[in-house]
């Protein structure tokens, strides 16, 4: 027995079409007008869109960081991106100092067999010694595609120039892409110890440390080193016109260059750190949010095709940590900006906010929306077309997707383990209302499905796509 989704419209990447769609087992099998249902579980998707599930490719679960650990495990934050739409994600293994890559690996895989979605692994390289670097083909056979370096955090992950040109050859050696987190930690690095010494220590402050100025050099070197190494780059969290600049400018050239942005930065401005009662700790994270000037660029650029992917940076924080038995959250950074654990919570808005306000709001159509949230994702961390598109021989990764329905955000009913949501208050329309992962219902409503164990590993391709 399958499961025939009847009577929806189908929205892909490349097209809409009103069809209906034959589950069986883990996959995709027929995709066609009136299929029949004799002998087949019916689901009634009259009215409604089918859209591959999302991928956030830019997320840390249970990540160590800044004296205290993310509050969204592979249970809770599988959870909550399910609630949103997203059924697959790819987190961050971390390098531990001193140790190898593959130390880090073994530290997920553990984290990860509580897993409830399907999930996959950037490499975070952060003590690049030679033999480390020797290391690096090895990934491969982990189905580990993507390197991910620092320009920034001096004296923590930061690696100068000569190291990352290394890494980028020996990535494009390899049929492999490498991420930068593009923020020039020198020049951030002075900047933050004169604004403490000055006394000014509020989270406002944390914004002022790391001028936009900074993320558009940090972005046009990378972009001009991945160029000369001719390795497929991908620029995390892009948050500003600087940084867009050079981006644009390496991909006028020609090089293979390519960028995401994240939902939080088309909303969030530089504003929302002054709020009372230390607030606006709640919005730090690195690069910080900017201005509204800011997010007009970034619509822009997703629309013209600068910017290939929407993720999250999902990496929350309690607000009111130490309370109830909580670990500790964004209170170590009271009196120290620099203290301030860095990240925020989305993995659960960001396709919510994004059809609301991308689609809802004209910036795109549904299509690009798929493609920037799901086929994108997919295809640029090779594991495209098993993922990010509903097509016969995919992965029954499949949201149904309510046009009509309508949310208020709020942390009172997220399923993110925080206590706090940076959307609260955003009046939403058109929500994922029904969720299916490899053939599995995972999401109904308000109900949740899914369990521990489900989440399966994505090995990945090298040599994927350059968009
Ligand atoms: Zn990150």
């Amino acid at each position: 027995m399958g499961i025939v989704f009847k009577g929806g419209t189908i929205i892909n990447a490349a097209e809409t079409v009103k069809a209906d769609v034959l589950v069986e087992g883990e996959q995709i099998v027929l995709i066609g007008a009136n299929l029949p249902t004799k002998g087949h579980q019916v689901v009634d998707a009259k009215g409604k869109y089918l859209l591959p599930g999302g991928i956030d490719v830019h997320t840390h679960l249970a990540l160590p960081f800044g004296g205290t650990t993310s509050s969204d495990d592979f249970e809770t934050g599988h959870r909550a991106a399910a609630f949103g739409g997203t059924t697959t994600h790819i987190d961050f293994v971390i390098q531990p100092k001193g140790g190898t890559l593959h130390d880090g690996i073994a530290t997920w895989r553990k984290k990860s067999q509580i897993a409830n979605i399907d999930y996959g692994y950037h490499l975070a390289i952060t003590d690049l010694r030679d033999e480390v670097m020797n290391e690096i083909p090895s990934l491969l056979d982990e189905g580990i595609t993507s390197l991910k370096l620092f320009m920034a955090y001096k004296n923590v992950f930061q690696i100068d120039d000569t190291t990352l040109f290394r890494a980028m050859q020996t990535a494009a050696d390899n049929g492999m892409i490498v991420m930068v987190h593009a923020e020039n930690g020198d020049v951030v690095a002075e900047l933050t110890a004169k604004l403490l010494a000055e006394g000014k220590t509020d989270p406002y402050y944390h914004a002022v440390s790391r001028p936009s100025t900074v993320e558009g050099e940090a972005t046009g070197r990378a972009v001009a080193l991945a160029g000369v190494a001719n390795c497929p780059l991908y620029v995390v969290h892009m948050t500003c016109q600087e940084a867009v600049e050079q981006l644009r400018l390496g991909r006028e050239k020609g090089f293979p260059v390519m960028g995401e942005t994240c939902v939080q930065y088309m909303f969030i401005t530089a504003d929302d750190l002054k709020r009372p009662n230390y607030e606006g700790s709640k919005f730090v994270c690195s690069p910080p949010v900017r201005t509204k000037k800011d997010h007009g660029i970034l619509w822009q650029a997703l629309r013209d095709h600068t910017l290939q992917v929407v993720s999250t940076d999902h990496c929350p924080f309690w607000f009111e940590g130490g309370v109830n038995g909580r670990i500790p959250g964004k209170e170590l950074g009271k009196g120290n900006f620099a203290a301030i654990p860095n990240g925020l919570p989305a993995i659960e808005d960001r396709m919510k906010i994004m059809w609301t306000f991308g689609v809802g709001e004209g910036h795109f159509d549904a299509n690009r929306f798929v493609e920037l949230n799901c086929t994108n994702p997919a295809k640029i961390f090779g594991m495209y077309p098993k993922k990010g598109t509903i097509s016969v021989g995919a992965d029954a990764d499949i949201a149904i997707w309510d046009p009509k329905k309508r949310e208020t955000v709020s942390a009172a009913t997220q399923h993110m383990n925080t206590d706090y949501n940076i959307f609260e208050g955003y009046k939403l329309k058109g929500l994922p209302v029904a969720v299916w992962l490899r053939g599995q219902q995972i999401v109904d409503g308000e109900k949740y499905l899914g369990h521990n164990g489900y989440g399966k590993y994505q090995k990945r391709s090298p040599h994927a796509a350059v968009l």
